[in-house]
């Protein structure tokens, strides 16, 4: 390539070269929180909108100068709040190429390379979650959107059994849907709920128990109350404790009324990849439709979330769409035939990479190393002087709390306590946590899924908590 064609990049992207490996060089050892207020963050960004532009390498430059006080260090080892990963070299890498080819993956037409990509990740997918290998699958932006997808096809499927045809006759004097589900409904499963027309007046919640699973008696029952079209949604990891639901009670006693089973597995499914945790999801395989994230366990860049349904017709008939200008693959995968979509990033390629770089091996080896870093966590700061463990997670989540020390304290100055730490702890920088309420009570989330959190890093972490439990009376 001559340098005049290179040229107009050239500066640009050895700005944001040197950017980014300055930046993920020194993340394992800077303050986690981000060190700017919202005052300072937008004095720093607003710029006037000028009338002449400005060269591309010192846009990338003083983007980088300015939004450096607002990020949050989530890429480097000790960031524990609610369910973020980080990205893997290759995956990052196959990220900026996503962008340098800009390709459109709407179809095999628009981009051959990004179509059949797709094509051949997700078929890795489907076989190291343990999913059907005839199922149907999409790429969408997360979890929340593979939600929408996978409930967009439960709807077609529930209502078309009634002969009723939701893609045509929209949901308007259709029969009602129900959707029962337990009390640790996600927010992203609500909305979605919301997005597909269903609406969040038809949500059943029944109350989970002490470990967050739904009981199979109280799914029999309800299920028994009426006959319309109903879709379960049950959870694989939960996101503050990673409760998974039995798949192998459950499921059945679904589909012996006839409802449409989708699952939350939007981390937990990631158990599949690994012999030690595969159990957790016994029988989840013979659920209709099944959401994830590669953001979060599998350490890709966002966007990235992975719709699968195992009746291939019921995703096409609510997602394809046949217009005159745009002409079908016959031999290879559209597709804008699966996702809600229409113009969309390449993301098969970052996808694509990371399961490339870690192999089999490399994914079940990460969620084991998670999962044994979270429990070091949980027990080592639960069993700091001042806190307690509120519950260890099957997999790489975690709750504990703080404890008020003064004579005759109260649960809710225990709450207090608990929310007065989790913020010292964050404003220390030393690691970020989330907290929740669990079962009514104040808690702190501990949540590992990055691929850079290592043995150092939970000792250094636990060694902090217990600096600050220590000076910090209450
Ligand atoms: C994060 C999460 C979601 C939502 O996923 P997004 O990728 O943020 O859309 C859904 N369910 C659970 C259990 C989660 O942890």
């Amino acid at each position: 390539m001559s340098s005049s064609q290179s040229e107009p990049f050239t500066a640009a992207l050895e700005a944001a070269n040197r950017h980014a490996q300055n930046y993920l060089g020194q993340v394992k050892q800077m303050a986690v929180r981000p060190a700017l207020t919202a005052a300072e963050l937008r004095q720093r960004l607003s710029k006037p909108l000028a009338e002449h532009g400005v060269p591309a390498d010192e846009v990338v430059d003083q983007l980088c100068a300015d939004a450096a006080g607002g990020l949050m260090q989530s890429a480097g080892g000790r960031f524990f709040g609610w369910v973020i990963g980080a990205s893997l070299p290759a995956a990052l890498a196959a990220d900026w190429m996503t962008s340098a080819w800009d390709q459109n993956a709407a179809s095999y037409s628009t981009s051959p390379a990004a179509a059949m990509v797709e094509e051949i990740a997700g078929g890795w997918l489907k076989d190291l979650l343990g999913l059907p290998s005839s199922a149907a699958f999409a790429l969408v932006t997360g979890c929340q959107q593979a939600h929408f997808t996978c409930l967009a096809a439960a709807r077609h499927a529930v209502l078309r059994t009634r002969n009723w045809n939701v893609e045509t006759q929209g949901l308007f004097g259709a029969p009602p849907i129900r959707v029962v589900t337990s009390d640790l409904l996600h927010g992203s499963a609500d909305r979605a709920i919301r997005f597909v027309g269903i609406g969040t007046g038809q949500i059943v919640r029944l109350p989970s128990d002490a470990s967050g699973r739904l009981s199979p008696e109280l799914l029999e029952q309800e299920l028994r109350k009426s006959s319309g079209p109903t879709i379960v949604v049950l959870q694989a990891g939960d996101v503050n404790m990673g409760a998974f639901d039995p798949f192998v009670d459950l499921i059945p006693i679904a589909k012996r009324h006839g409802a449409w089973v989708h699952v939350d597995g939007a981390f937990g499914l990631w158990a599949a990849a690994s012999a030690r945790y595969r159990h957790l999801l016994a029988g989840a395989e013979a659920a209709d439709s099944w959401a994830t994230d590669g953001h979060k366990w599998l350490n890709v860049p966002y966007d990235s979330g992975y719709a699968f349904v195992a009746d291939s017709t019921a995703l096409q008939a609510a997602m394809t769409y046949r217009a005159a200008y745009i002409s079908y693959a016959k031999d290879a995968r559209d597709p804008a035939d699966w996702n809600p979509e229409w113009s969309r990033r390449a993301r098969g390629f970052p996808t694509y990479a990371a399961i490339r770089q870690l192999g089999r091996r490399g994914v079940s080896e990460m969620v084991d190393r998670c999962c044994e870093l979270a429990t070091l966590l949980t027990t080592g700061i639960g069993r700091l002087p001042g806190a307690g463990i509120v519950r260890t997670s099957p997999i790489n989540q975690g709750l504990v709390r703080f404890l008020d020390p003064k004579p005759g304290a109260t649960e809710e100055d225990h709450d207090r306590r608990t929310a007065a730490v989790v913020a010292e702890i964050c404003a220390n920088g030393e690691a970020w946590f989330s907290d929740t309420v669990w079962k009514g009570r104040r808690a702190m989330r501990i949540s590992v899924c990055s691929w850079r959190t290592d043995r150092d890093d939970v000792d250094r972490v636990i060694r902090a908590v217990a600096r600050i439990l220590d000076r910090q009376p209450a």
